[in-house]
């Protein structure tokens, strides 16, 4: 079982090999740390510098290949934290990238970049599910700082360039952002792109890109980028071809075919049909007057928060951590209660101004429940791929009543005591769920109201046995 659960971080991590030592002292591997700390430490002339004697030293060799790709003129030269909240395989990694930023500039994209998380702490839904996200700046050297378009063509990191829209948004080549995101150790798929030069912005595809730094416009494009929504405004941008159907924007007037159909039943205050919507008056519906991000408003509304919520949980899972090892239901591995009691733990995940509801159960081994999820956190996410993939179910009910209930937990830690004295010897099944009520004070329905494929919540459960006297 162990081997099993092991396995995993195998899989996770396959870009270690290219950067273990190849010289006979990892001569190699020590210079590319070298440089990279260069890098994060905000000295990209050095790094750059660093970069170039890799290429030369160690030509040929994998980390010789590295140096070689970095000491371009335009390159990707490290990489940051700006925010940690926790291990990369369990919280949404946004990556923040500068485009056509040239060396002396970098400094600049580094206050910026340091500035971002804040306005997602400061946004009511992102910021309720603030420490389930990591910001990274990715340093990216630019050898020009133009936008590609009407003729002229700029040798920049990310290709930046007009899109064809009336107002020349701007945009960048996925591919090269793709490329710049596999440079990091892990990642999932999401870059936030600030574009020195350039006007207003575009996402979609996990890349949001900004012209300037206007962070309104970062939140819409973060809908389109990570929340894969529409846009609720009605104004035309650019040929459109027909309306398409979303989580956000609907082609049909009928609040029955609407995709947000549930929370008209569940009467949500100013959720109904609004035509004008996906850059064009007629023919598309919004669910809001103008409440959203998406469209004129301030904050995302109450439909697409719920769709951010649930992408959300498809990248983290509410128990951030089990101890000691979980085991799958037909595990035959268990923990031995060796003196009094057995101390089992669970971190669950922490909102900011809600808390998880934490359920335990004990069951003999005869009456215990058969469960498809209970491989423990993330043992089936592999990083680069999305728990989604995985294709939560919704946990089958438990009829039983729970041994012990807890929520209000600010600090997330939960533990269950299997008291041996309570327990006659043999072999029982402790399982215990965490469920985001996503129930916030004050706030008459929940933020989620339809979870299909039960992606706010989680379960683990634990083999014990109680020895014989
Ligand atoms: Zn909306």
């Amino acid at each position: 079982m162990k081997a099993l659960l092991a396995l995993p971080l195998i899989l996770l991590f396959p870009e270690v090999s290219p950067r273990a030592p190849v010289g006979p002292d990892g001569e190699a591997a020590a210079l590319l740390e070298k440089a990279e700390g260069r890098a994060s430490a905000g000295k990209y002339r050095e790094a750059q510098r660093l970069y170039r004697k890799l290429a030369e030293d160690f030509s040929g060799t994998p980390e010789g290949r590295i140096g070689e790709r970095r000491a371009r003129p335009s390159a990707f030269l490290g990489a940051a934290d700006i925010v940690r909240h926790g291990d990369s395989s369990n919280r949404v990694d946004v990556v923040l990238m500068g485009e056509g930023y040239q060396l002396k500039e970098m400094k600049a994209f580094a206050k910026l970049a340091d500035d971002l998380p804040d306005y997602f702490r400061r946004n009511r839904t992102l910021g309720e599910y603030f420490s389930y996200f990591n910001f990274i700046r990715a340093d990216l050297v630019s050898a020009d700082n133009g936008v590609d378009g009407f003729g002229r063509e700029y040798d920049t990191a990310l290709g930046g360039h007009i899109l064809g829209t009336y107002a020349g948004h701007v945009s960048v080549n996925g591919g090269e952002v793709r490329k710049m995101l596999d440079e990091l150790p892990a990642h999932d798929g999401q870059a936030i792109v600030f574009a020195k030069l350039g006007v207003l912005g575009s996402g979609g595809g996990g890349i949001a890109t900004i012209g300037g730094r206007n962070m309104k416009t970062t939140l819409h494009e973060f809908g389109h980028s990570f929340g894969r929504l529409s846009d609720e405004y009605s104004s035309e941008t650019h040929k459109r071809g027909a309306t398409k159907a979303n989580v956000n924007v609907t082609d049909s007037p009928d609040p029955d075919l609407a995709p947000w159909k549930h929370f008209i039943d569940a009467k949500v205050p100013g959720v109904d049909m609004y035509q004008g919507a996906d850059g064009r008056a007629r023919g598309a519906w919004r669910p809001t007057a103008n409440g959203c991000i998406m469209g004129a408003g301030e904050f995302y509304c109450p439909v697409c928060r719920e769709q951010l919520v649930k992408l959300i949980y498809s990248m983290v899972d509410p128990i951030d951590r089990a101890h000691p090892a979980p085991h799958r239901s037909r595990s035959r591995d268990e923990h031995v209660v060796e003196g009094k009691e057995l101390v089992l733990e669970v971190t669950a995940m922490q909102p900011a101004s809600h808390t998880l509801q934490v359920e335990w159960w004990v069951f003999p081994e005869a009456d215990a429940p058969g469960s498809l999820v209970s491989d423990g956190p993330h043992a089936a996410r592999a990083k680069g791929g999305r728990r989604s993939t995985r294709n939560p179910v919704e946990l089958a009910p438990i009829d039983a009543k729970p041994a012990q209930k807890s929520k209000g937990k600010r600090d997330g830690e939960h533990d269950f005591r299997f008291k041996r004295s309570a327990f006659p010897p043999g072999r029982y099944r402790v399982i215990c769920r965490v469920t985001d009520p996503t129930k916030l004070r004050g706030d008459r329905h929940p933020w989620v109201l339809k979870d299909d494929r039960g992606l706010l919540q989680s379960e683990v459960g634990w083999w014990v046995r109680v020895p014989a006297e």
